[in-house]
């Protein structure tokens, strides 16, 4: 199925291929775009229309054709969470330690805390299946 056909030529410019436009504001009119299958096609239509010397081809790529599967949007892949990754907040778990005490906190506390999160979690994460669920809840973490 074509898209459109060369202003020039009349050759058909296929859905998705490679086109070319005129870098001149009225050869794009809304109504009337002129576009061309090669370069040679515009270059054909500058002496026609009598273009000042400026002006150049600008290649395109035509739509693809109506119907056609959209493309997907890729998720990006998130990395893979180290087996001893810090799980935890530190400059806000700082914060709290600051304002409920006015201590300071030591960076290995995150990693000590981070372990405790983990334990937690793989605890939560068997309560959940013992349940027969795929989402971890808040009271797989209460203590029983
Ligand atoms: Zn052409
Ligand atoms: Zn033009």
């Amino acid at each position: 199925m074509d898209w459109k056909s060369c202003s020039s030529c009349k050759k058909p410019i296929a859905h998705g291929g490679k086109y070319y436009k005129c870098s001149v504001s009225t050869c794009n009119s809304v109504r009337l775009p002129m576009i061309f299958c090669s370069v040679g096609c515009w270059d054909a239509h500058v002496p026609v229309l009598n273009h000042r010397a400026n002006v150049w081809a600008i290649e395109e790529r035509a739509p693809a054709p109506p119907g056609a599967p959209e493309r997907r949007l890729v998720r990006p892949t998130t990395a893979p969470v180290e087996p001893d990754e810090v799980l935890i907040v530190a400059s806000r778990l700082k914060d709290f330690v600051k304002d409920r005490a006015d201590f300071n906190t030591a960076g290995d506390v995150m990693e000590a805390l981070s372990e405790i999160v983990r334990d937690a979690t793989v605890d939560a994460i068997a309560n959940a299946r013992l349940e027969g669920r795929r989402t971890i809840m808040a009271r797989d973490f209460r203590r029983r």
